[in-house]
């Protein structure tokens, strides 16, 4: 695919919709709410689309896990949410994707982006969701790819695009 000034808040929306319908074609009594926040001022971003709406619904993807995860061992008062926002700042925007799941142990944070490393039972992912969102932003759009993670409490991934 090639870069194309590409509608960025209407990219994170229709990933979104996508993540939770098949969220909810595999467990279909799950409920989690969804947030989004989304900055108008984000306008149109030089991306290319099919690779940018991957990287999304990888985030998403695993967002929902993350709570689906969670709201297992949790009781009744456990509210499982996922987050997504979006921000213009000067020459960048950014996209969070934020859940309220099981989080990310300090132990693997260095390893989640590394190819084939997963943590999931075999058949429910290849470990390579990251790895190849982080190379799409990375090396094929000159954005950032950071995670903030407590265990047990949230994740937050944080994509960073350029914006010219
Ligand atoms: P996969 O989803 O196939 O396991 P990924 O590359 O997408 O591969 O993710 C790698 C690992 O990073 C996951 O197995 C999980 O341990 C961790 N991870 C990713 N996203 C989250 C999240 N939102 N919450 C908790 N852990 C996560
Ligand atoms: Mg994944």
């Amino acid at each position: 695919g090639e870069p194309t000034p590409t509608d960025l808040n209407a990219l994170v929306e229709e990933s979104l919709r996508l993540a939770y319908h098949s969220l909810r074609a595999k467990a279909p009594n799950f409920n989690a709410t969804l947030a989004t926040q989304l900055d108008p001022a984000v306008g149109l971003v030089e991306v290319v689309p099919q690779e940018i709406d991957r990287v999304f619904l990888n985030l998403l993807t695993n967002a929902f896990y993350a709570v689906w995860k969670k709201a297992a061992t949790q009781g009744p008062d456990y509210k499982p949410n996922v987050q997504v926002s979006t921000r213009r700042c000067k020459k960048q925007v950014e996209v969070r994707v934020r859940d309220n799941g099981m989080g990310v142990p300090a132990a693997i944070r260095e390893k989640i982006f590394q190819p084939f490393f997963t943590t999931k039972p075999t058949g429910e992912g290849t470990g390579l969701g990251l790895s190849l969102s982080y190379d799409i932003v990375t090396k094929g759009h000159g954005g950032s790819l950071a995670v903030v993670s407590q265990e047990g409490q949230f994740t937050e991934f944080i994509v960073t695009l350029p914006q010219v």
